[in-house]
């Protein structure tokens, strides 16, 4: 049986042999805890019918795990760098693809449809790099991949304000756009030394369940986004003030602006961050008729 290569003594092996120097331009901060990667591992509910996609390979410390446990596993990797390093070290696992790519710029859903034929179900799993961790969830949610979840490590301060509730400091835009595709939640918090080279910040896990239908009905979805951006732009300022110093014309459509807030039952003294994704949903669906 060969070791794991999420301990310390292994990933220090394997750097020296290659002679690899982390770029922290690249979010590099490897796992060396096995123990930690398994958690991980099981949140996604892993069986051998399912496919996994994982984002930021490094050498393979995750991907390792995830080859275990899923029937395959494809990973995209940015860092040129580690593509002798990943062959080497996944080299016992035959279902395990590395796609060199910057994952903001591929194709996912044309490598899903190409890669995951058989596959009953497929997890995104991760350990994100945290410079791009945000672009990185949207776009897999946005781009509306056929995938049952997303488990990842993020910034703690990312993941509370994912899973954040409104009435709440974290609560935002980012929050009403993950919650209105998934069940999101926070499922492990994990201490800086589990990590090589240790990042600056705390790290947290969280796991995010697509849902089957949006939990609300909008009009327009970009419509959607851009009201409830809009009602963060200062999070010390009325819904009403935001709303007509951000939305096109917004100070000549005061009016409309209060009707359309009227018929959605929030009070224009509120602030955004009170308003729940239903009342988002109403409100965005209120102020529609008014631009456009
Ligand atoms: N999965 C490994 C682990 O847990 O030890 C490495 C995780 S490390 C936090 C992030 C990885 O993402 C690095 O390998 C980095 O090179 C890669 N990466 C950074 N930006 C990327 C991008 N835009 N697309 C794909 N991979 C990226």
């Amino acid at each position: 049986m060969h070791k794991d290569i999420a301990t310390p003594m292994r990933t220090k092996e394997i750097l020296d042999k290659y002679g690899f120097s982390f770029k922290k331009s690249l979010g590099q901060n490897f796992l060396i805890d096995t123990n930690i990667l398994n958690r991980i591992v099981d949140h996604a509910e892993l069986t051998d019918h399912s496919g996994a996609i994982e984002i930021g390979p490094g050498i393979g410390a995750l991907t390792e795990q995830l080859a275990k446990r899923a029937e395959k596993v494809v990973a995209f990797e940015i860092d040129q760098r580690l593509l002798p390093i990943l062959e080497d070290t996944l080299s016992p696992y035959p279902n395990v693809k590395v796609i060199h790519s910057d994952v903001l710029k591929a194709d996912v859903q044309a490598v899903m449809k190409q890669e995951f034929e058989k596959q009953e179900d497929v997890m995104v799993v991760a350990n994100l790099p945290y410079y791009v961790t945000t672009p990185i969830l949207m776009k897999l949610l946005e781009e509306r991949l056929p995938i049952r979840g997303i488990v990842c490590m993020l910034q703690k301060e990312v993941g509370d304000r994912i899973s954040a509730k409104p009435g709440t400091k974290e609560y935002g835009s980012l929050s009403i756009a993950v919650q209105y595709y998934t069940k999101a939640e926070t499922v492990m918090i994990v201490p800086k030394t589990v990590f090589m080279p240790q990042p600056n910040v705390d790290s947290a896990v969280i796991r995010l369940t697509l849902h089957d239908e949006p939990p609300v009905k909008v009009k327009d979805e970009k419509f959607f986004f851009h009201v409830t951006r809009s009602s963060f732009a200062q999070r010390r300022k009325t819904i009403l003030n935001n709303l007509t110093s951000q939305l096109p014309d917004g100070k000549q459509k005061k009016e409309s602006i209060q009707a359309a807030l009227r018929q959605a039952g929030v009070e224009e003294s509120r602030r955004g961050e009170t308003l729940t994704i239903e009342e988002f949903a109403q409100l965005s669906n209120a102020l529609y008729p008014y631009f456009h």
